[in-house]
């Protein structure tokens, strides 16, 4: 039991936290490969059951199109499922998830569920201009509705000013809010993630 509970703590569960267009798909896939860590992205999973045109699919699209956050009971649920299919891994990375403080309290209360916690929350900051002409850039070749319009982007941008960024101050006021700029190369700035994910460790 003691040994099982110690395997548990020393989960690393870390939250990609950002604006949207802000990296944090980019660079998710850096950090997976270097932790080997579960990459979770309720973005990518809305977006799958979107193209099986599931149930759960067909309730986000009319959300995402416009730029609103799915409502927390779909989003939390779903979100539970994919954890609950990964009870060996190493630590998860969340992508796009906690959007808002009643997900983060859902967040909190499952990984403790399961002995463990958030290790920490790093935000990658990047300005609202470069973000409406990244996400723009995107919507060319991305085939998303949702990157191809800019008042649905600004929308986003709006959406996460109000009901996402207080989440980084919820995990701040648990010491655990750390952010890095966003500005730069690919490479540049995974190496700003690797030093903050480095200092988190040693916590
Ligand atoms: P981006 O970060 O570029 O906005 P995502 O792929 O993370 O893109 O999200 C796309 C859309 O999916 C969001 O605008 C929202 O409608 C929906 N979505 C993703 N994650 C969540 C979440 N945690 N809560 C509510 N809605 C979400």
């Amino acid at each position: 039991m003691m040994l099982l509970q110690e395997s548990l703590l020393t989960m690393t569960n870390l939250v990609l936290f950002g604006p949207p267009g802000s990296g944090k798909g980019t660079q998710a896939a850096f950090l997976i490969d270097k932790y080997e860590l579960i990459h979770i992205s309720t973005g990518d999973l809305f977006r799958y059951e979107m193209s099986h045109n599931t149930k759960l699919g067909q309730e986000a699209k009319a959300y995402m199109a416009k730029g609103e956050l799915v409502p927390d009971s779909v989003t939390i649920g779903m979100l539970r499922n994919k954890v609950e299919k990964h009870p060996d891994a190493k630590g998860f990375i969340f992508d796009g998830f906690p959007r808002t403080i009643p997900q983060a309290e859902a967040l909190d209360a499952l990984l403790f569920s399961k002995g463990t916690e958030v290790s920490g929350l790093i935000s990658l900051d990047v300005g609202d201009e470069e973000i409406v002409q990244r996400i723009l850039l995107r919507g060319q070749t991305s085939g998303r509705p949702d990157d191809n319009d800019e008042a649905t982007v600004r929308k986003r941008i709006a959406v996460y000013k109000s009901e996402t960024a207080p989440v980084f101050g919820y995990y701040a006021a648990k010491d655990k809010g750390f952010s890095i700029n966003g500005l730069g190369t690919i490479d540049e700035i995974a190496e700003r993630l690797s030093d903050a994910v480095e200092s988190i460790g040693q916590d």
